[in-house]
């Protein structure tokens, strides 16, 4: 499928064309157009990623790495070459570095499993943030209960942003890894990971990214970053469900005990003892999920062809016409309003609660998500049980963030509030 025309400037989406490369966004939904504003949660896949994983079964399928014959060998090149393009897409230093996983959540439990059990510690800390996503909470809870360490979560301010003076008091020489989201799923913030990982460096401890919502809009440059450890799931970035990729320095890699026992992982087996193989290997046990990895590069190449400069200034438009927007709806209140945020419009209402705005919301086609997101203990943080979210995308409009705003409008009406 070609992308020829789906860029008009570095700085300009032509809009309507991208809207033709997905074709879920071409349906009616309870009579009404369909309003996809569930971006967080999950993206749309562009004819591309559809296709790329058709022709795999069509033409190449068969199991990798083990095999002599062609479509094996076929097989193999393609998930290979989505590998070069993750490191080429985050700037690893080099492929081996890229480790396939399920997703962000089965990324980070890699990391907890390997990285965390050989170096934590009774009496060592884990620092987390308040705004994490619950796979960036729960794997660390579960190590220290093992490990009889510390879980330390850094506090966030009214606004929505970490306090980094506060990160600091909780940094010692006990600290042994630093576990932080990028881009808050629930609220957009943006977080100052540069600042947070080169404290955590002056102290002697490692650093993981969640960069479930960062990697789609941000250039991701690993080395520039110095993190540790980096894990992003395909399906937040117009790939597919059920990838994802961790990256770690080869450094901590090469240190690492395996995560799963079984095949590809080993380099030789006996009863007696069993040898592993070189990283990424010794990480990708079993017969991987093959293609929804070789359909991810076609995510890629589609993010890398669409540039995501011209991306990140409609995201950023759209950002500040949702906001502007919504702050004129009665009653309605935002909540996460940092300075630096992208993204993600969550809000509430004093006396509607959020899960029937999301169901009035979908009769009107409008597909927001609504809840805790995965955050429980940051909705605690803000006194709530949950908000209405909506996230957009490449494809979304501002005649999309009318509907929106209109919707709501009604629905407050409605309820006579
Ligand atoms: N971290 C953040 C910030 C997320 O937004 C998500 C998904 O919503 C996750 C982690 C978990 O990602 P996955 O379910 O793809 O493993």
């Amino acid at each position: 499928m070609s992308m020829e025309n789906t860029v008009v400037s570095p700085t300009q989406l032509d809009i309507d064309k991208v809207r033709q490369d997905f074709p879920i966004l071409h349906q009616e939904v309870n009579g009404k157009p369909l309003v996809y504003l569930d971006n967080a949660a999950t993206t749309q896949k562009p004819q591309v990623v559809i296709d790329a994983l058709t022709y795999y079964y069509q033409r190449d399928n068969a199991n990798i790495h083990r095999g002599i014959h062609t479509l094996a060998e076929r097989a193999t090149a393609a998930f290979e070459e989505t590998r070069q393009a993750v490191h080429r897409f985050i700037n690893s230093n080099e492929p081996e570095e890229i480790v396939f996983t399920k997703g962000t959540t089965d990324g980070i439990n890699l990391v907890a499993a390997t990285f965390g059990r050989a170096n934590i510690t009774e009496g060592d800390d884990i620092i987390i943030s308040g705004m994490e996503h619950h796979s960036n909470i729960v794997p660390w809870q579960m190590l220290c209960e093992e490990k009889r360490a510390n879980l330390k979560v850094i506090p966030v301010n009214d606004r929505g942003e970490i306090e980094l003076e506060e990160y600091k008091k909780l940094l010692s020489e006990r600290t042994k890894l630093v576990s932080v989201v990028y881009v808050s799923n629930s609220l957009g913030t943006i977080n100052p990971v540069e600042e947070i990982i080169e404290l955590a460096h002056e102290n002697g401890a490692a650093v993981l990214l969640d960069g479930a919502q960062s990697t789609t809009y941000l250039d991701i440059d690993v080395q520039a970053l110095n993190c540790d450890f980096y894990v992003f799931s395909g399906h937040k970035v117009f790939g597919p469900t059920g990838v994802g990729a961790l990256y770690g320095k080869r450094r901590h890699l090469e240190k690492m005990p395996p995560y799963q026992g079984g095949g590809e992982m080993i380099r030789s087996v006996s009863f007696e003892k069993t040898t592993y193989n070189d990283i990424p290997y010794k990480f990708e046990a079993g017969t991987p999920n093959i293609a929804d990895v070789v359909a991810l590069k076609a995510a890629i190449e589609y993010i890398n062809q669409v540039g995501k400069s011209a991306m990140r200034a409609h995201e950023e438009e759209l950002l500040e016409y949702g906001h502007r927007r919504l702050s004129a709806v009665p009653n309605l209140r935002m909540i996460g309003t940092a300075e630096k945020k992208m993204n993600v419009i969550s809000f509430v209402f004093e006396d509607i609660f959020h899960f029937d705005i999301g169901q009035m919301l979908d009769a009107r086609g409008i597909a927001v998500r609504t809840g805790h997101h995965c955050t429980e203990p940051l909705m605690s943080r803000f006194g709530l049980e949950g908000t209405v979210r909506a996230s957009f995308a490449i494809y979304n409009t501002k005649e999309e963030v009318d509907q929106l705003v209109e919707g709501l409008q009604r629905i407050v009406k409605m309820m006579g509030k």
